[in-house]
């Protein structure tokens, strides 16, 4: 059965990329019966914006892109990721237990330290097996050590352990085969020091909780796949790992790095469904309000990026459904 994600983080108002990602999980969900489920990834609360979940589910009724399940107001908290915490939680400890992650405590004072103690010249820091060596964490403490820390309420973040020199390797339905050194990984937080997982533990939690098959999402994500395949390792659970397809970027009209936010105003077109407040306080109006019929703006979105093969130029939804394939996705940006 063929089950799969949206997955936003409410820190803005959705954009066309958003958009577009909803939009082609949604035509393969629907072209082999299988269920679009929405899921708000607000783990970062310092970055929530109040009034982008219900500016999510506004773009996506306008376009009639409808969800089978997290839509509905009564089962969105089931879906939201800030409601489901506990369940991260045991997660994380349970990867400690099997020695993938473990405590760090240092302070922000001591993991700059440290940065400038092993840092190269021209390369970001990484935390990692190298930097680890120097931490004031429970791999070079002794464990009866880490244990007292923790009774006396010393703060402290888990982090995946990554071991070096390691290949993963994702097969990836636009890019094919996509081979990663764990040599470019961070031990990435999994849980904040207030019990909050971050992205990379709720969302593997999830989708495997989820029962997702396939993940399809924007290409910024693809550094932090290999991540997530070592978490399926790691809990055991690697069999069931969802497939992956890393949709391309959209870019700027003249092809100059990626559209953000901003470049509405700059290039002349909204970048938004539906109107925004700007930050000059004035309402910024979307495809919606500027009078797009929401079958055209779906066309547009359907063709940025994938490529039917034909010369054909108006689909309707149901044509849509019928000719999606996500092979035909363009790997460059587009
Ligand atoms: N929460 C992520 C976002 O805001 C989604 C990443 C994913 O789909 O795995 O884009």
């Amino acid at each position: 059965m063929i089950r799969v994600r949206f997955a936003p983080s409410p820190t803005g108002p959705l954009h066309m990329g958003g958009l577009r990602t909803a939009l082609y999980n949604y035509l393969l969900a629907k072209q082999c019966g299988g269920k679009f489920i929405l899921r708000i990834e607000d783990t970062d609360q310092s970055r929530t914006v109040e009034y982008a979940e219900n500016y999510i589910i506004e773009s996506l009724k306008w376009l009639k892109i409808i969800p089978d399940e997290g839509f509905e107001a009564s089962e969105r908290d089931q879906y939201k990721q800030s409601k489901r915490r506990e369940i991260y939680k045991e997660y994380a400890y349970q990867l400690i237990e099997k020695g993938f992650a473990y405590y760090a405590f240092d302070t922000p004072e001591e993991l700059n330290e440290i940065r400038q103690r092993v840092q190269q010249p021209g390369k970001n820091w990484q935390y990692d097996s190298i930097s680890r060596q120097y931490m004031k964490n429970s791999l070079t403490l002794p464990e009866d050590e880490t244990k007292r820390l923790i009774e006396q309420g010393t703060p402290y973040v888990i982090r995946i352990k990554t071991e070096r020199n390691q290949e993963v390797k994702i097969n990836d339905l636009i890019r094919g085969p996509v081979i990663f050194n764990t040599n470019v990984l961070d031990d990435k937080i999994l849980l904040k020091s207030d019990g909050m997982p971050t992205y990379h533990l709720a969302n593997v939690v999830d989708d495997h909780l989820m029962n997702i098959s396939h993940v399809i999402r924007g290409e910024e994500w693809l550094p932090s796949t290999p991540i997530h395949v070592l978490l399926y390792e790691y809990l055991g659970i690697k069999h069931k790992m969802p497939e992956f397809a890393h949709l391309p970027l959209l870019l700027r009209p003249d092809g100059n790095g990626k559209l953000s936010k901003r470049d509405g105003e700059k290039y002349g077109f909204p970048v938004f469904p539906l109107s925004i407040p700007s930050d000059n306080g004035t309402i910024v109006p979307g495809y919606r309000e500027l009078g797009f019929l929401p079958e055209a703006f779906i066309n547009v979105l359907a063709l940025l990026g994938w490529n039917p093969g034909t010369e054909k130029e108006i689909y309707t939804m149901e044509e849509l459904i019928n000719d999606f394939s996500i092979e035909k996705v363009s790997k460059s940006g587009a």
